[in-house]
């Protein structure tokens, strides 16, 4: 199992390390391997049952996925696409590829 070490600095100095298990982004699993690094030194992992790769961390806002539940929530609760992308400060093409993507999902 792979793990991350966050550290929290806490104001009168004091360093706390806390180490957290990495879990698939797409599903969920413990099972995880190092895969590389991005461009921009952020680190890349490899999920051992789907194969999918993923960065632990996510540089741009849109690209994490509380972003895109948060689209799919305010769209399934009757926002349009420009009010999803004005409340959550993201391009409205991602909220449309976001959208379509789980229209992708829905039909299969
Ligand atoms: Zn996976």
């Amino acid at each position: 199992m792979t793990r991350i070490k966050r550290y929290a600095i806490i104001n009168i100095g004091v360093v706390i390390v806390v180490q957290t298990a990495i879990r698939c982004i797409h599903c969920n699993n413990k099972s995880v391997v190092k895969f590389g690094h991005q461009a921009n030194g952020t680190p890349r992992c490899k999920c051992k049952k789907c194969g999918k790769t993923f960065q632990t961390e996510y540089m741009s806002h849109a690209a994490k996925p509380e972003t895109k539940l948060l689209i799919i929530k305010m769209s399934l609760n009757g926002s349009g696409i420009r009010d999803i992308s004005r409340v959550l400060s993201v391009d409205k093409n991602t909220v449309m590829s976001v959208l379509k993507k789980l229209k992708t999902v829905l039909e299969t």
